[in-house]
């Protein structure tokens, strides 16, 4: 079969013939049909430090993908082939104390599917059963190729109860974008969202979220003005991984504020402790999605009538790859999705 693979231990990614993965006895085999590029397959491109550390090549890469099941293992009882599917990109232990009370996003055994096992770009892709997500009438073939980010997105949206609240997003890629139209969706007050790139910005407006901030530009305090947030944010949502971001963050959440964290910060990245803990804000960390609440938020919103179709940017044929991965490093594009289907 056709997969993309990081065959060496530099820059790129090869388009090449691989052996078809072994379908387990508690596996399912899942044809792809459409794969998402996630931030995390443009680090595994670009060949950066935490990919070098991360991958052992020659890796099958891509955990974003929406397929049809074409082989069940044996002992496989919850699914039947002719399935439309996408799948957790999280593979847990199912035995650990998180685990068993039904928290696999707690899992401190997890492996990621595209990262740590051979992944979803490729035109097979074997996972455990549990990882299968069922795909439902009415949502989109390539919504469900973006359902491993938008989940993340989701994830951190809900984290708080937002209904009347005023949030702070700083970071506009397409999992900021996508938390920002989660959090109108479900009765925020107010939404802010920041970047330091105008394109996202821009594309955060097409989006429906207006109250956008180019913080390289302006002060937060413009907006928080107009929009008489007179005390702070009252939840905050850092999605850009960015140790200014965050530190400005802090700066504008009222007292007792919540703040989850997605994007990955720097492990030697600074703040000041001290207006955490006289203010008294709290943090959570977020990895990943929780399983499977999350999954079912997600259509239960899409079918609630969430919009987020416009986060897609780019739907390209899979051998047109190098041209998605430049889009992508271009910082311009929002979502960028492969077909698979014209392959043979
Ligand atoms: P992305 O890189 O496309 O978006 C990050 C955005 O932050 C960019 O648009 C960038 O211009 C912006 N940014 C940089 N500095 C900024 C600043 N000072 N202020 C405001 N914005 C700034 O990433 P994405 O795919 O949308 O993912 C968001 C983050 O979440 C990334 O850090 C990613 O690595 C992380 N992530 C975490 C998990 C998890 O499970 N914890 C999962 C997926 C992604
Ligand atoms: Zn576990």
């Amino acid at each position: 079969m056709k997969a993309l693979v990081k065959k060496f231990p530099e820059k790129g990614l090869w388009l090449e013939d691989v052996a078809e993965p072994i379908t387990g006895p508690n596996d399912v085999k899942i044809k792809i049909r459409k794969t998402a590029i996630c931030g995390t397959d443009l680090h595994i491109y670009n060949w950066d430090e935490w990919s070098q550390k991360t991958i052992k090549t020659p890796r099958v890469i891509g955990h974003e993908y929406v397929g049809e099941i074409v082989e069940v293992g044996a002992n496989v009882t919850k699914w039947k082939v002719g399935e439309r599917v996408s799948g957790e990109g999280h593979i847990v232990c199912g035995k650990c104390r998180n685990c068993l009370a039904g928290n696999g996003h707690l899992c401190k055994e997890t492996i990621g599917v595209g990262v740590n096992r051979d992944g979803a770009f490729a035109e097979y892709l074997v996972i455990p059963e549990e990882n299968v997500r069922k795909c439902r009438e009415g949502i989109s073939e390539e919504m469900y190729s973006i359902f491993d980010p938008f989940g993340n997105a989701v994830h951190t949206a809900l984290s708080f109860n937002v209904v009347g609240e005023d949030v702070l997003i700083t970071g506009a890629g397409p999992i900021g974008i996508m938390a920002a139209a989660v959090c109108k969706f479900a009765g925020a007050r107010n939404v802010v969202i920041t970047d330091i790139n105008d394109d996202r910005l821009e594309l955060a407006r097409k989006l429906g979220i207006n109250h956008t901030v180019n913080t390289a530009k302006e002060p937060l305090e413009a907006i928080m003005n107009e929009l008489r947030i007179v005390e702070g944010f009252d939840i905050g949502l850092e999605m850009s991984g960015s140790e200014i971001a965050f530190n400005s963050m802090i700066d504008h959440m009222v007292h007792g504020g919540k703040m989850a964290l997605l994007g990955i910060l720097k492990s030697d990245a600074k703040i000041d402790w001290s207006k955490v803990i006289f203010n008294g804000l709290y943090i959570k960390g977020i990895y990943g999605r929780e399983m499977h609440e999350t999954w079912y938020k997600m259509s239960a919103m899409l079918e609630g009538g969430l919009d987020i179709s416009g986060i897609i940017t780019h739907r390209m044929d899979v051998r047109d790859y190098e041209e998605g991965f430049a889009a992508m490093n271009s910082g311009k594009a929002g979502k960028v999705i492969l077909d698979w289907t014209k392959l043979n």
